[in-house]
């Protein structure tokens, strides 16, 4: 794994930014999902030879597991509530990759943890990977970010990330605030999947002090998660023409509206952690340009 990540300044919206390249970690397990997974993917597990999963067929967390198993030698199982007509009839992104990895998909049940109970050979990982040990990876991404601003002096810093199950958010700012006691480095994020009250319940799923949760900024249209907007297709086509860099397509678009609103949070050093993902982007741009055939060349 290529750690350090490294940390690029970006223009944006004639904004500076820095950039930290957590989709650069790995070829094939990348972006917060490497860091989620780091733990589990550098220690052994001898009693182990099942990953047991859930979630949607799209997941990007489900391709990084599919990683994790096959680099382990684990069968990975994933739980799966609908597959696409489309995407079974045309298997792409993440689906494709981790079928080809050699994912055994099983439909839907409301059970799987209690399926899993009590069976020592299998590890069980929750939805889009938000379980404790994530917290291992997302500290050794707290250190690399205060060693970047002791090396280049920037005392206060603000962080930005976009945010599904909040895990990364969560444990990066009590990881900044256990490892560097002053409250100095703000952790930012804005929820992608449900609202503001669900990201707020997540969080207290996975610490109870709110000492140490980010802060949550919202734009105010509401939003729906793997809908298409014009809008984020839009940002994301910008952002790739002005930083020549990939962004996903699913949370980034969201994470830079968002963060564009909010010039208290940017007038300050501000440090985007791009969360990889990129690979999910191939059902979505496929959907983006058929909906809007002209952006593209306007
Ligand atoms: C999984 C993922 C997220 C959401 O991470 P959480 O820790 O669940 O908040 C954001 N961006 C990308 C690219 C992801 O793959």
């Amino acid at each position: 794994m290529n750690l350090p990540s490294p940390i690029q300044s970006i223009f944006f919206e004639n904004k500076q930014f820095y950039l930290k390249r957590d989709d650069l970690i790995h070829a094939d397990f990348s972006g917060n999902k490497a860091r989620k997974f780091h733990y589990f993917l550098t220690h052994s597990f001898p009693h182990i030879n099942k990953v047991v999963s859930y979630g949607s067929a799209q997941s990007n967390a489900m391709y990084s597991l599919s990683v994790l198993a096959k680099m382990k030698g684990w069968v990975f199982e994933y739980y799966v509530d609908h597959v696409a007509d489309y995407l079974q009839e045309n298997p792409h992104g993440n689906y494709r990759a981790a079928l080809q990895n050699g994912m055994v998909l099983r439909p839907a049940q409301k059970t799987v943890a209690e399926l899993v109970e009590g069976k020592p050979d299998i590890l069980f990982i929750e939805e889009g990977g938000r379980q404790q040990e994530a917290v291992y990876g997302i500290k050794i991404l707290a250190q690399e970010i205060i060693a970047w601003q002791r090396e280049n002096n920037i005392e206060k810093l603000n962080i930005f990330l976009p945010s599904g199950t909040g895990t990364t958010a969560l444990f990066l700012q009590k990881s900044l605030l256990t490892l560097n006691a002053q409250r100095s480095t703000l952790v930012y994020t804005t929820p992608c999947v449900g609202n503001k009250a669900y990201l707020k319940e997540q969080f207290l799923m996975l610490e109870e002090d709110k000492v140490f949760h980010p802060t949550i900024l919202c734009l105010e249209k509401k939003h729906h998660f793997g809908k298409l907007y014009r809008e984020n297709y839009e940002i994301w086509l910008k952002l790739q023409q002005q930083t020549g860099v990939l962004f996903d397509l699913l949370y980034d678009p969201l994470g830079w509206r968002t963060l564009l609103v909010y010039p208290e949070v940017y007038s300050k050093p501000t440090l985007y952690i791009h969360q990889g993902g990129v690979l999910g982007n191939e059902s979505m741009l496929r959907r983006y340009v058929r909906k809007y055939p002209s952006v593209m060349s306007e």
